[in-house]
């Protein structure tokens, strides 16, 4: 038997201790623990890692602090579009839905692409009608409204912006937040999986899609090498493949996974502008972290130690 490890992302940015409140902080450390709880609830019993991701992620996705399900972000009409992925790494399947509204939790419905489908990808009214098809869970629009996304969206319509994110109190200070969420675990059985999921951009249009559904972007998988969920600036994660350079460094090129995260997320990225970050983890249950933002919203455990909760660099 293996251990087992599980570590979350609720987004990366510019989280700067001198702007965040205790109470603020408390908040989101209460978060990151349940979300962690709840993925090592099922790990703890033998469950998989894949069962793990959906249930961290859905935590999270439930908890308006993060721009994922509920709290998700406000595209340029007023809506809510939201983006969502997880793989298996024991046998690199995979589902991802994108463009989707309504949706209570859209890792749920990508799970449900992975495993009800005979496709890996589905976007906009196609995911909608097969979200309805597989009883998927719907909210109403009052259930995803959050004032202070809204404030945020109403704050990029009138500078005509797309901000990458919430920003909270500091929007005029070019604060940035990538509020996106995720997980990645490996269980007993030794098998490794990730998940993403996100609503995007404030302010989004033409149905603007990141790098979190895509998989080899935003989210991999794969048993050999590691599993990857990504947060930052979508466009610049889509155009590096960040999550399945990874892989291939270590796959290809023999890296560990550390050399691997820093070439990628502290090397490659800067170079383009791709601000943000990931989680990381292998086969062997090591877990990297790495971000080139000013902070991340992060958690990790491992069978037998003790909780690992970080925001700031
Ligand atoms: N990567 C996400 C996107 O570009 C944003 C985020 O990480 O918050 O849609």
């Amino acid at each position: 038997m293996n251990t087992y490890a599980i570590a979350i992302h609720g987004g990366a940015g510019t989280i700067l201790k001198s702007t965040m409140t205790p109470e603020k902080e408390a908040a989101y450390t209460q978060a990151l623990q349940d979300a962690i709880n709840a993925g090592e609830t099922v790990l703890k019993k033998g469950g998989t890692s894949f069962d793990a991701v959906e249930l961290a992620i859905i935590s999270l996705e439930n908890n308006p602090l993060f721009n994922a399900g509920k709290g998700a972000v406000f595209t340029n009409t007023g809506k809510h579009e939201m983006d969502a992925s997880i793989m298996s790494g024991k046998d690199l399947r995979g589902g991802a839905v994108a463009g989707v509204s309504n949706i209570k939790n859209p890792i749920s419905l990508s799970r449900a692409v992975m495993e009800q489908s005979e496709h890996v990808f589905l976007a906009g009214s196609g995911a909608m009608d097969f979200a309805k098809k597989v009883n998927a869970r719907f909210e109403n629009d009052d259930y995803f409204f959050v004032q202070m996304r809204y404030e945020q969206f109403q704050m990029a319509l009138k500078s005509d912006t797309m901000i990458l994110d919430h920003t909270e109190d500091n929007f005029e200070t070019g604060e940035k937040k990538f509020g996106t969420v995720g997980a990645v675990a490996l269980d007993v059985h030794g098998d490794l999986a990730a998940g993403t999921s996100t609503g995007g951009m404030t302010n989004k249009k033409y149905g603007r899609v990141g790098d979190s559904p895509m998989l080899g972007a935003g989210t991999y998988a794969n048993n050999n090498t590691c599993a990857i969920s990504c947060t930052g600036h979508g466009e610049f994660f889509i155009r590096s493949v960040v999550a399945y350079d990874i892989s291939c460094l270590m796959e290809y090129k023999g890296l560990s996974l550390k050399e691997a995260c820093d070439v990628v997320v502290m090397d490659k990225l800067v170079k383009i502008g791709g601000e943000g970050g990931l989680i990381a983890m292998d086969k062997q249950g090591n877990i990297e972290l790495p971000f080139n933002s000013e902070g991340m919203y992060r958690a990790s455990k491992k069978q037998n130690e003790e909780i690992f909760i970080g925001i700031y660099k």
